[in-house]
């Protein structure tokens, strides 16, 4: 792999498009978007919701009825008709809604200069004739033509498969190699680019062409469905038994038909895939408001699982904003004063102006550190502003550094202008730069980890003085500071390639760079314990280093630091020394490609994973986590295509509300599905035992219908939006492979549902035993035991969050008795009216299903879901 350093100024693609320009070839040429998805028209999703099975038999019902010509029946199926089909196409609607909303908010960005300015925006909005700016980690956003190139190194495996990224140069033998491609991925270097196609004309555009990418469901929403089957055939199975029972007693097919039918529409779950997709669609918007943006809907249910949190160390556990403080030469230490980018601190030995030799020495360091430097410092806009940086935080304490010493880059760089350049990764742990002087020589400068740097194959020093830097560093890194060592040297001419200049160099000292752990790492990583969670740090850092922020934060207990085996190195990794990676709390000088072997040991021993990266080679291992997490504003865009959670705000704390609000929507679901349920079974019960009381036909079609629209349709998707508990975060997750109807959740159905029979029926036979109307009692006690168990399900009852509940609960309540004391509501259902003392008794039955449910999840380890 040569390392081309050739920079070609192109002073015609200095100003970029201006802003009319870029308008108007928007309009003209379309988006920078493969085909737009297909809008899906309001007739194909309510054609959607018609074809469901249970609406079929509906209809089939409505044809039934209007046959034998019971109007009642049949007016009241088709409103559960209108009323089912209409909610299923809102949900549907607000749930893509959500999903489009986030798609947005980490669509793809682009750089591009525009009227000589350089600007991000949309990947979307980029127009044939930009030119684009690309470094490390950017994915191309459209086919272009390579204007200028510094060290550029492409992965282009999406478009062709081929794994070795290929180098990519202004001249090269073949065309080819002055060409890139959209969606092909900058894994190193730098380049200017002119858009040649962009859309469905570029090469990405061909390829996705032939695709037709899918919306796909989630785990759960598959294993609901799935359930739901079951669910369906048990529930059709017992109506018919309903059905040829009434038959046995003498009742007409008609009438039996139609109740079967009606029994089987109220007692099956119908709307749970509703609410299950919108339960998830409404959590990722919670999440995204709370700065944690989900790219996937199924992230929403798999971050209520997540057992193990790895994270990265700079800008994630750490401010990530560097300070040099100490700078070590052989000649003597000098600690360095100031705060943040400011320009502005001094240098004392002991307390005291260094000598002028220290000085010297340490402003060689600082020098060569500016040279071999590829951020800038921003001034601030306003007073109250603070100094900023732009690029590489370590590489900006370092300009920092030497702006406090009077040495600014740009000065440094007119005197020596780089003629090439070995840029760093975080294999090589190193950069080299060169440069040019005014005598001819070729100067080298050289900075990089001190294990990456203080080898004699670099240096040309006595073994004493390797030994002695060694020590330093491993001093300086016990202490938390990043430490870099910088070397330099000179040749009299340009090293072809690069890389040769690597040899024979003058170590110039060591510069020890702090980055304190943020303010909120503590109480991220304890929340993170107590919700279950472990955290486990991985990072390119040293090991010391790694060692001493971990127990800053809280990863390793200060007891535990210096215990064997929980920080590990990349090196004992790769050499097979460390039998079981779960063990391990710190991975140190790791390589991305580890972060696949890390996150692939715990998911072997079944834990649910996040994992958070930013850096280029991060990709395979954020896809490969269950939760890939990445940092919205810090982040490479490929680590944030790769991701299924962009963090808004980098801010670790959002993980940790994340996962508070996906074992929310977890915990709404199986609520939802306790209720649902224990509701239908119940109807079902009522049905197949009423006759062997003597209620030959403990409930008319009608009114089940009724029930069922009151009870699903009103309260049911209510409760979707449920708060979290209190105590959500201080119990450990749920266990990924538990069914969704596990730990104890169908015991609770079954003990529920028989609760809320014997009592309806009580009830009803009760009235029936003063001769009262007991069907009317049976209808509005089970419509009053259902919203009893809907507000006894609540974590706290009265709560003022989610009011939609209480309200939906009491206009449920308000159509159960309209359906007694409105004229034509009660000839339709064929209720009676109630006497004062039958309504009490409907009530009663309420209170003592709600008494019940509070009592049956006071019982539940894991609250009221
Ligand atoms: P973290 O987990 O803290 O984000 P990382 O994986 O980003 O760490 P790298 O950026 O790969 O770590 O850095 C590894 C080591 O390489 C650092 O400890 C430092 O010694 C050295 N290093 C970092 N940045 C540079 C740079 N710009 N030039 C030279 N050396 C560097």
């Amino acid at each position: 792999m040569s390392v081309s350093s050739d920079v070609h100024p192109d002073p015609t693609h200095e100003a970029g498009l201006s802003r009319e320009q870029a308008a108007r070839l928007l309009a003209e040429c379309g988006p920078n978007t493969l085909a737009p998805p297909a809008v899906i028209s309001l007739w194909s999703r309510v054609s959607a919701q018609l074809r469901d099975p249970l609406i079929i038999v509906l209809l089939a019902a409505v044809a039934l009825t209007v046959a034998t010509a019971d109007y009642a029946d049949a007016i009241i199926i088709s409103v559960v008709v209108l009323f089912n089909t209409t909610v299923g196409v809102v949900q549907e609607v607000r749930a893509d809604n959500a999903v489009a909303a986030l798609s947005a908010m980490t669509a793809p960005t682009a750089r591009v200069r525009r009227d000589g300015t350089e600007q991000e925006v949309a990947s979307a909005d980029v127009v044939p004739g930009d030119v684009l700016m690309l470094g490390e980690g950017d994915i191309v956003p459209a086919d272009a033509t390579l204007r200028q190139a510094a060290a550029l190194l492409v992965d282009e495996s999406t478009l062709t498969g081929e794994s070795v990224p290929a180098d990519k140069d202004v001249h090269g033998t073949d065309p080819d190699t002055a060409r890139l491609r959209a969606g092909t991925v900058v894994v190193r270097g730098r380049a200017v680019a002119t858009v040649t196609a962009t859309g469905a004309h570029s090469a990405l555009g061909v390829i996705a062409a032939s695709l037709h990418p899918r919306q796909q469901l989630t785990p759960l929403q598959k294993r609901l469905a799935g359930l739901g089957k079951v669910l369906a055939l048990v529930t059709v199975g017992l109506c018919l038994l309903v059905l040829g029972l009434g038959l046995l007693r003498g009742q007409s097919l008609e009438l039996m038909a139609v109740t079967a039918i009606s029994l089987v529409v109220a007692a099956v779950p119908e709307s749970l895939p509703a609410v299950v997709t919108l339960g998830l669609a409404l959590g990722a918007r919670r999440m995204a408001a709370r700065n944690a943006v989900v790219r996937r809907l199924s992230a929403v249910e798999t971050l209520g699982s997540v057992t193990v949190l790895a994270t990265d160390k700079t800008g994630t556990l750490t401010e990530g904003r560097m300070l040099l403080e100490r700078v070590w030469t052989p000649l003597g230490t000098v600690t360095v004063s100031g705060t943040g980018y400011e320009p502005v601190g001094e240098f004392l030995h002991a307390g005291l102006p260094p000598t002028p030799a220290l000085a010297d020495a340490v402003r060689e360091v600082l020098v060569t550190g500016a040279l071999c430097n590829d951020a800038s410092l921003v001034p601030p806009a306003e007073a109250a502003t603070p100094w900023a940086a732009l690029g590489d935080p370590t590489e900006a304490a370092l300009l920092t550094g030497a702006a406090k010493a009077g040495c600014a880059r740009e000065g440094l760089l007119r005197d020596r202008p780089r003629v090439g350049e070995v840029p760093f990764d975080s294999l090589r742990k190193r950069m080299t730069t060169l440069h040019s002087t005014a005598g001819g020589a070729i100067d080298i400068c050289l900075k990089g980890a001190p294990e990456a740097v203080l080898e004699p194959s670099l240096l040309d020093e006595e073994p004493e003085v390797l030994k002695r830097a060694r020590e330093e560093a491993a001093a300086l890194s016990a202490e938390g500071y990043r430490v870099l060592a910088v070397a330099a040297g000179s040749h009299t001419a340009l090293p072809d390639p690069a890389e040769k200049s690597e040899s024979g160099l003058r170590l110039l000292g060591l510069a020890a760079i702090s980055d304190p752990p943020k303010a909120a790492a503590e109480a991220t990583v304890l929340a993170c314990r107590s919700a279950g969670i472990t955290s486990v740090l991985i990072t390119g850092d040293h090991p010391a280093t790694a060692r001493a922020i971990a127990v800053r934060v809280g990863i390793l207990r200060r007891d535990e630091a210096e215990q064997p085996g929980l920080v590990v190195t990349g090196q004992e990794l790769a050499a097979g020394q460390i039998p079981d990676l779960t063990a391990v709390r710190v991975f140190a000088r790791t390589s991305p490609q580890q972060k696949l072997d890390i996150v692939g040991a715990w998911q072997a021993r079944g834990e649910v994973t996040a994992m958070t990266g930013d850096g280029v080679n991060d990709g395979p291992a954020l896809r490969q986590a269950d939760i890939g997490v990445a940092m919205g504003r810090r982040g490479t865009e490929v680590a944030r295509q790769a991701a299924d959670l962009v963090l808004a705000d980098d801010e670790l704390t959002s993980v940790v509300a994340a996962v508070e609000e996906g074992r929310r929507v977890y915990a709404n679901i199986r609520r939802f599905l306790l209720y649902a349920l224990a509701g239908g079974a119940a109807e079902i019960l009522i049905m197949l035992l009423g006759p062997l009381f003597g209620l030959v036909l403990p409930l008319r079609a009608g009114q089940i219908l009724w029930i069922n629209l009151l009870t699903h349709g009103l309260t049911g998707v209510a409760m979707g939006a449920e708060p979290s508990s209190p105590d959500a975060m201080h119990r450990p997750p749920r266990r990924p492979r538990q069914h969704v109807l596990g730990g104890g959740l169908w015991q609770r159905v079954l003990r529920l549902s028989i609760l809320v029979t014997a009592v309806c029926l009580g009830a009803s036979l009760w009235v029936r035993h003063t001769g009262g109307p007991w069907q009317t009692v049976l209808f509005l006690s089970l419509l009053a035991a259902q919203l009893g168990v809907a507000l006894g399900l609540r974590e706290r009852v009265l709560t003022r969050r989610n009011l939609s509940l209480p309200v939906a609960v009491l206009t449920a309540a308000a159509l159960g008795v309209a359906a007694v004391y409105v004229p034509f509501l009660a000839h339709l259902l064929g209720t009676s009216a109630l006497s004062w003392p039958d309504i009490g008794i409907a009530a009663a039955a309420g209170l003592i299903a709600f008494i019940a449910a509070r009592t049956e999840c006071s019982r539940s380890p894991e609250g009221r879901g």
